[in-house]
Formats: structure tokens, sequence, C-alpha cells
């Protein structure tokens, strides 16, 4: 990770010293090299740098922190600033609140539409409406049709019209009508910019008075993101950005750029074709994204090491009949356990790492939970159904614990049999693909 390089390249201060102009140079270039790796535009990697080094110069290396970490930190503090630092909603003040979405052809805008009426009827509880006003390819009307069906959202069409500034605003007035709160306006879009397409828009946009106006850009175009929000931004002074295809490979460093470069908020990312794969933009998580904190990857790596295929195989033949029981559960415990020790699994999770910074994590945690499987009679182990109140008594009891204890213990085993058999289909396999990205 970047955090290594940078220990490795500043070495030389250890315990107390202060960070100074000989060993940070090393490291610049380390952040800087780690920057432009993750899409981020160079002369901002560089000006980004810059401030890095006058922030760290001189300051002292406390004995809690390595070096690396510090300069990580001082690094991520100015990502964050620079993406905003905090995350910016959307304006539905709006009677109804019209949204306009543009952005080129193949960008995601379509899909956009979808999983944000969606978001905003199920999270805001919203009465969206979904108007197409792509006149020139009827698939794209098709698209949004399906998508408005699939996620239970009516969609404002007007067979063979050519005027898609009429289209919506004809969208807007039968929204008035049929009490729709939210209009949201998927246009038209170009392979690239050209000048008839940001005339339609602009005229789309001059015509219904949109409360807000989001640009969609696919995050997988790297430098070429950042012309295509110019020119967007030139001609329509948009209000935020939806940064699409973030599932990839890509580390989201057009983001950094998007917004040093347009001045507006990044406000969703999108990650995946599902309607569900949408997240409100938190500055704090992409800039730890940014930088490959919160390492992820070798958490997962760590637990596959410990992974034991013939073991796996029969966990999962017991699962699929019902037959896990908490002999098993404790197996899972001792792996769980090899892995390390609990607070270093856990500073792997993006976003808790600094939390528990302080916090006293007994490695032994999982001793109580032992001791009331211990407790238990084999065929209870096997059998846990069997567990009534008046065994759940003596397992307590034998274990020094109190029944909540247990019923504690009782529920979280409940949850882990339900997950495991939710891993083994198809949703399963899909959060682990995410996992291993
Ligand atoms: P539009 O032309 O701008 O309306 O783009 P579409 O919404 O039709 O999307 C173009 C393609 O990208 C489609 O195949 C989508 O399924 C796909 N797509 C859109 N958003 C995402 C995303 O966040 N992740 C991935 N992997 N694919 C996406």
């Amino acid at each position: 990770s970047l955090q290594d390089k940078l220990d490795k390249a500043l070495h030389n201060i250890s315990g107390r010293g202060k960070i100074s102009e000989i060993n940070v140079a090393e490291t610049v270039k380390e952040i800087r090299r780690a920057l432009v790796d993750a899409d981020v535009n160079y002369k901002i990697a560089k000006d980004l740098t810059k401030r890095v080094q006058d922030k760290a110069l001189g300051q002292n290396v406390l004995t809690s922190l390595t070096p690396g970490q510090l300069m990580t930190k001082i690094v991520h503090d100015e990502l964050v600033e620079l993406m905003g630092g905090t995350s910016e909603g959307i304006n539905l003040s709006g009677k109804p609140s019209i949204i306009l979405i543009a952005g080129l052809q193949g960008s995601g805008k379509t899909t956009f539409s979808g999983k944000l009426a969606n978001f905003l009827k199920q999270k805001k509880n919203k009465k969206p409406l979904l108007v197409a006003c792509d006149v020139y390819r009827p698939a794209a009307i098709q698209q949004l049709k399906i998508l408005g069906e699939q996620v239970g959202i009516p969609v404002y069409t007007e067979e063979g019209a050519l005027n898609p500034s009429s289209i919506a605003e004809n969208a807007v007035k039968f929204a008035k009508e049929n009490g729709n709160d939210v209009v949201i306006v998927d246009t038209a879009g170009r392979l690239a910019i050209d000048e008839q397409m940001m005339n339609e828009i602009k005229s789309v946009h001059y015509f219904i008075k949109p409360n807000e106006t989001l640009f969609v850009v696919d995050s997988m175009t790297g430098q070429d993101a950042v012309n295509t929000a110019k020119a967007f931004n030139e001609a329509l002074n948009f209000d935020g950005v939806v940064l699409t295809k973030l599932d990839g490979d890509t580390r989201g460093g057009a983001a950094l750029t998007i917004r040093s470069v347009v001045e507006k908020p990044i406000k969703f990312i999108s990650t995946g074709e599902k309607m569900e794969a949408l997240d409100i933009f938190y500055p704090e998580r992409m800039a730890d994204r940014i930088l490959g904190m919160g390492d992820v990857v070798s958490l997962v790596e760590r637990a596959q090491e410990q992974f034991d295929e013939e073991e796996a195989k029969k966990l999962h033949k017991k699962i699929a009949k019902n037959e896990f029981g908490f002999d098993d559960f404790l197996k899972q415990i001792n792996q769980l356990k090899k892995m390390g020790n609990m607070k270093d699994l856990m500073g792997m999770i993006p976003g808790v790492g600094k939390a528990i910074k302080d916090v006293d994590i007994q490695d032994d945690a999982f001793k109580h939970i032992e001791a009331m499987i211990h407790s238990m009679t084999p065929e209870e182990r096997r059998r846990p159904s069997i567990i009534n109140t008046q065994r759940k008594n003596r397992i307590a009891r034998g274990a020094g614990r109190k029944i909540e204890d247990l019923n504690a213990l009782m529920k979280q085993f409940d949850q882990m049999g339900k997950m495991m058999k939710m891993m083994q289909g198809p949703q399963g396999k899909q959060m682990m693909e995410m996992m291993s990205k």
C-alpha cells in the first residue's frame, strides 16, 4: 500500500523525529505516482503533493504513528478537502422538482435515471416520473420504459415526437396533473461533444428550468471525462456530477480532477448495472479509495489463505441440508482467529482503522462465546432448535454468563446461518466478487 511505501521511503525517521526536507523528497514522488496511478490529473497531483510537502515538513512524528501513516493522513485530508469535504444532496424543493440528466451517450444516463427514481421513491418517499427525451434512438426510450417497469415508476414518452423541449414541458404538466413530485428528464447524448447536441440540451434546460441539473460521466474514460465535464459545464452550468462505472478497476481519481476543474460537487456514484447500485458520494470514502487505504483486498487475501477447500465443501453441504450447528460455528470462529489479531483485522476494513486506533479490543473477544458453546451438550450443538428456556439457564450458568449473553449468541448464530445461505446464492457470489475488486 501507499502507506508502506511511504514508511520505507521515510525509514530514517523513527519515533519522535521530525519530517525533514531530505527524507520527504522521495515520499512526495511516491505520493504523486500513487495519485497519477489512480487517474488523478498530473498537474493536480503535483500541486497537491507540493501542499502536502509543505504541511509535512517539520511535523513531529509521534511515537504512536509511523511517518508513513502521518504522511498518508495529510494526503488523505488534503484529498477530502479538494473533493468538497462533505457530501451534498440534490435540490428537491420544486413543485414538482425537475431534475435534468445530461451526458454523453453510453455514460450511463438512462441507467442512472432509473436508479435515481428508485432511490427517491425508496429512500425519500417521493413519487417520481421518468421522462424519455431521446428522440433519435427509439431503443433508448424502450430502455427507460423497461427500467421504469422494473422499479415501478411511470415513464412519460411521446411516440413520434421530435422536439425534446416540448416533450419535457408536457411531461412537467403531466406530473402536476398526476401528483408526481419529482420529474427526472433523461436526455439524448452523442458519442462526442457536438454543437447540435449542446444546443438541444441548452434549449431543454431553458424551457423546463430544472431545480437540479446533473452531469453523468463514465469514470473509466479518465482524462476525456474532464474535457467532457468542462464542455457540459460551460453549456449548462450544472449543479452536480454523477460518476458511473466505479465498480470496475478505476480508482476514482477522475472524481478529484473533475471536481477541481469544474468546481462542482460530485453527488452520486454508480457502481453497477443493477438498480440498487447507486451510492451517495462521500469525499472521505473516495479519498480512501484513491489512496488504496482500508485494505480490504489484503483482508480478503488473508481470509483466502486460511480457506480450506475440503472443509468449505463439507460446510456447504451442511448449510444446504440445514445441519449447520454450534460445532461448525466454533470451527468458523477458530478460523477467524487464525487470520490474526482482531484489531489488525478490523483495522483493514475501510473507515474502521482510524476509528479503533484508541480502542482496546481484547484478542480473546471470543472467549465467552466459546465457553457458552462448550457448556452445551453435543446434541444441543448439533440441533440448536432444541435449546429451550430450561436448557438455556443451564448453559448460561455453566459458562458463567447471563442468559442475555446466551440469547445474543443464539441470535448471532441464526443470522450467521442466514448469511451463509445467502452467500451460497447468486447474491453472495456478487458480494464476494465486489470484495475482491
Ligand atoms: P446512456 O447512453 O448514457 O443512457 O447510457 P446507459 O444508461 O444506456 O448505459 C450504457 C451502458 O453502461 C449500459 O450497458 C449500462 O448497463 C452500463 N452501465 C451504466 N452504469 C453502469 C455502472 O455504474 N457500472 C457498470 N458496470 N455498467 C454501467
